[in-house]
């Protein structure tokens, strides 16, 4: 049979960041050798070097490309993550957690929390957390997977990871180079397009040596060194809603037990992050620069430390935003080229991950037909749109009094946002589209978590409430998840087994 004439030949990824080696790893895994995949990268430029929490769907990035998460985890040093804890979100007290998975289990065909608002009301303060598996998990510092039974409360929780990004790049980077990547160390300072085309045809390196590919990857980070500095792609900048602007790290030492979650603790203009790992803590203090200066970031966040500091700190500026068209002619951006949201959702390496998907879902042969870019452009553009939305919604259900939080909960959200309030207010109704990363459990946790809890429910559960006790169903599936944790071993443990050398065969 033929091939196509005018296949592949060559594909040039710009950028040895975490999206640079995810992505070569995964187009070397898809396209094998068939296609020669390149990728410069700079030592001297380095990476952003941050990017340590993730989501549950990372699990099947790896398991697409064969890794065991054994070996993963021992490579990386990572940890299990089964959700975010978020502290001083409302009062300066508040906490709630995120989990992965669901709430329990829907009875009688009414949905949990329509059960629970309607108990609420009936005088009923059991926090909505307790219907959590994760949350069960997590409190008590326990981990394990979920079983394979969906009559069993311990099939309810989902799971993600935390690990050290430059361990999984170079994780990544000998997985890639094993399936015949070629890697190129230097730093590019010129793009060479083709006069009728515009295409990019090669890249040239700083000692002269020049790089030709069919199709480019601008994995180049903020810099954007493809597909703005030379295709001038436009960015649309969220900074309206999403006004932090910066962000400190800092690394420090573990103390007490490693979490199986990460921890967003908002201070008076901004949050901060801590993320677990087996040998060291990852800490961030995420910022808006008109509100807090440096100086005061950085002090709020050693203040805030739970070990010694293993690193000076580090400032890192961004905007919120997303490249207008993240793909152009014959070049597609993929991670912080491609735009930012900042890390309160953990969502950039999953960005990346479905990015990767999108883009083997219409790989373009050396034609470049236009409908390829214009339907990976049309589903990102969708993608980083609702993802941004459920990040201003933390914003937007802040109660707290500093001038900063203040101003985020008063500025208007966009309209999809306003749609799904205003329906969640009126009638506790969750109207997230199928396709959507982030599903009910989770508008769920946020809204109610940050007090924005309807004094109404769904109407079926007075219909039904003759035929089921809820307060009694509801009593008992909370006993049962707390009950269900207890046979789970502590997340240290399964991190020590994992650690342990394999026994001699
Ligand atoms: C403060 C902060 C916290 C974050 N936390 C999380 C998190 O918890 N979870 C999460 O999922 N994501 C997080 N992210 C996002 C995550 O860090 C990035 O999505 C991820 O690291 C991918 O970055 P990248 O590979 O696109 O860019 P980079 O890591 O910046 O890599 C860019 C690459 O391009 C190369 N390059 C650039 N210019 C040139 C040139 N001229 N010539 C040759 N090479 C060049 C560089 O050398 C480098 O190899 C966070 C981001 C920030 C800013």
């Amino acid at each position: 049979m033929q091939t196509n004439p005018q296949m592949l030949r060559s594909i040039v990824i710009v950028g040895g960041g975490s999206a640079g080696w995810m992505t070569a790893a995964a187009l070397a895994n898809a396209v094998g050798t068939t296609v020669a995949i390149t990728l410069i990268e700079s030592d001297a430029i380095g990476t952003v070097g941050v990017g340590e929490a993730t989501i549950p769907p990372i699990q099947s990035f790896n398991a697409r490309l064969g890794i065991a998460e054994a070996d993963f985890l021992r490579a990386t040093r990572g940890s299990y993550k089964l959700g975010i804890e978020f502290v001083g979100w409302g009062a300066a007290t508040s906490r709630y957690f995120h989990p992965f998975g669901s709430y329990g289990a829907d009875f009688d065909r009414v949905s949990l929390h329509h059960w629970w608002l309607r108990e609420r009301l009936r005088g009923d303060a059991t926090p909505f957390d307790d219907f959590a598996m994760c949350w069960a998990l997590a409190r008590e510092n326990r981990f394990g997977a979920p079983v394979d039974n969906p009559r069993d409360v311990r099939s309810t929780h989902g799971y993600a990871y935390h690990f050290d990004a430059g361990l999984y790049a170079k994780f990544l980077r000998r997985y890639a180079e094993d399936r015949g990547v070629r890697r190129e160390e230097g730093r590019i300072n010129q793009v060479q397009r083709d006069g009728q085309t515009g295409h990019i045809t090669h890249v040239t390196l700083d000692d002269g040596r020049a790089i030709a590919g069919d199709f480019f990857v601008d994995c180049s980070g903020f810099a954007g060194l493809l597909i703005e500095r030379e295709l001038n792609a436009g960015f649309e900048s969220w900074a309206h809603w999403l006004p932090c602007d910066s962000a400190v790290a800092m690394p420090c030492t573990n103390t007490g037990p490693i979490t199986p979650y990460t921890r967003s603790t908002a201070h008076a203009a901004g949050w901060q992050w801590r993320i677990p790992l087996q040998h060291r803590q990852g800490n961030g203090h995420v910022y808006c620069s008109q509100a807090m200066g440096d100086d005061e970031a950085q002090a709020v966040l050693r203040s805030n430390l739970d070990g010694e500091a293993l690193a000076d700190p580090r400032v890192i500026r961004f905007t919120a935003g997303r490249r207008r068209h993240a793909w152009v002619g014959n070049c597609v951006a993929i991670g912080l080229s491609s735009g930012f949201l900042e890390p309160l959702e953990s969502t950039s390496l999953h960005l990346i991950q479905s990015a990767i998907e999108r883009l083997l879902l219409v790989l373009p042969d050396r034609n470049h037909d236009p409908l390829n870019a214009q339907e990976y452009n049309r589903a990102s553009q969708a993608e980083y749109e609702r993802i941004r939305d459920f990040i201003i919604l933390h914003y937007h259900a802040n109660t707290r009094p500093e001038p900063f939080w203040q101003q985020c909960a008063s500025t208007p959200v966009p309209d999809e946002l306003a749609y799904k309030i205003r329906h969640w207010m009126a009638a506790a109704r969750l109207v997230s589209p199928q396709d959507e990363l982030f599903r009910n459990p989770s508008w769920l946790a946020v809204y109610l978590g940050q007090g924005m809890v309807p004094d109404t429910y769904d109407t079926m559960a007075d219909i039904r409430a003759g035929t089921v006790d809820p307060a009694a169903q509801l009593r008992r599936l909370r006993g049962l998840m707390q009950a269900a944790a207890q046979t789970f071993p502590a997340h240290d443990a399964v991190l020590a087994r994992l650690a342990a050398p394999e026994p001699v065969a």
